[in-house]
């Protein structure tokens, strides 16, 4: 095992930060994943006069470790996004503090864009329930000033705790360097329908940091990425045709708060109310024994 970064990467060669040169493979797999970043946000905390809000990526726990006073002393928050992530974070913030006022900002005018249109309604009939809660849907953040959140529509919101929960953005800066060619304009390594990354026979790519599969989801890698790589790995080696690649539809349980959770898939809504906020309690409790 060698502790270091990818610099840079395609199918002859693999560099590391330090420079050492990687060559003697014979198979590459990249699953470096995604993180979440600003990137996509203009923000200007110095701005003299200008109250500074705290800015707290959705899914960095250490934001969150720093941030906890600011929390618990704020008047409004904000949460840009409203995909899971933004609506988990909104469904805590709405139950542990319905005093705050708390405005939900998102570029997409429906929540959880990628999930059911059904979906979409039973998520905004349930969150418009809530007294402390606005919902600007519609309107891309396209600036953080001190504590100012500006949108593309004119808006400007006053937030004292901030929470981006904008999306991902795939690690594959290695494969920018070493294969610009296959990597897509958002980032993604080019896979096709083998997951073999753009034109090479040897090197998959797998999980988060690929073009496939609408959801990142941790179910793709295990279900699906992990056992047809291993499947296509033994028909290269027996000289057969690979297994091809389809993405499939996959339940997600997002939940709004500790007492309430949705089941949706791309096409339905499989089941919602409090008993699916205690499958998605005992889900997280079964993942941390
Ligand atoms: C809040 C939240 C809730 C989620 N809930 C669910 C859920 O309920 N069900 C579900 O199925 N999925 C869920 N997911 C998605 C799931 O966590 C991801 O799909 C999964 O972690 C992706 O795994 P990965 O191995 O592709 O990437 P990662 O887990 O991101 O791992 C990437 C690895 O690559 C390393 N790396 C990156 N760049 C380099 C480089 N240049 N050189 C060397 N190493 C590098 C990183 O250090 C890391 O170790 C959730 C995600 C979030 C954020």
């Amino acid at each position: 095992m060698i502790k270091s970064k990818v610099i840079s990467a395609n199918g002859q060669k693999v560099i590391l930060e330090d420079n050492t040169e990687i060559t003697d493979f014979d198979y590459l797999f990249l699953c470096t994943g995604s993180r979440y970043d600003l990137d996509s946000l203009t923000i200007n905390q110095s701005q003299s006069g200008e109250k500074a809000a705290k800015i707290i990526r959705g899914n960095e726990g250490a934001d969150y470790i720093h941030a906890v006073n600011d929390i618990a002393k704020a008047k409004r928050f904000a949460v840009i996004g409203s995909g899971p992530v933004g609506i988990e974070i909104l469904g805590e913030l709405l139950e542990k503090y319905p005093k705050t006022e708390t405005v939900l900002i998102s570029a997409d005018s429906t929540i959880m864009k990628r999930a059911s249109p059904n979906s979409h309604e039973a998520f905004y009939k349930y969150l418009s329930k809530k007294k402390n809660l606005k919902m600007i849907l519609g309107q891309r953040v396209t600036e953080i000033q001190g504590n100012k959140i500006k949108t593309d529509k004119g808006a400007t919101i006053d937030a004292d705790v901030i929470f981006v929960c904008t999306g991902f953005k795939p690690n594959t800066e290695y494969a920018v360097k070493g294969m610009p060619q296959f990597v897509d304009s958002k980032g993604y390594l080019k896979v096709n329908e083998y997951l073999q990354v753009g034109d090479y026979k040897t090197v998959f790519g797998l999980g988060d940091c690929i073009d496939a599969d609408t959801e990142k989801l941790g179910q793709n890698i295990l279900f699906s990425h992990v056992p047809k790589i291993i499947k296509t790995l033994q028909n290269i080696e027996m000289g057969e045709k690979p297994v091809a690649h389809k993405p499939e539809t996959r339940q997600v349980l997002v939940s709004i708060g500790p007492k309430y959770g949705i089941m949706v898939t791309d096409k339905k809504v499989i089941a919602k109310g409090w008993l699916m906020g205690m499958l998605k309690k005992l889900l997280y409790i079964m993942d941390h024994v």
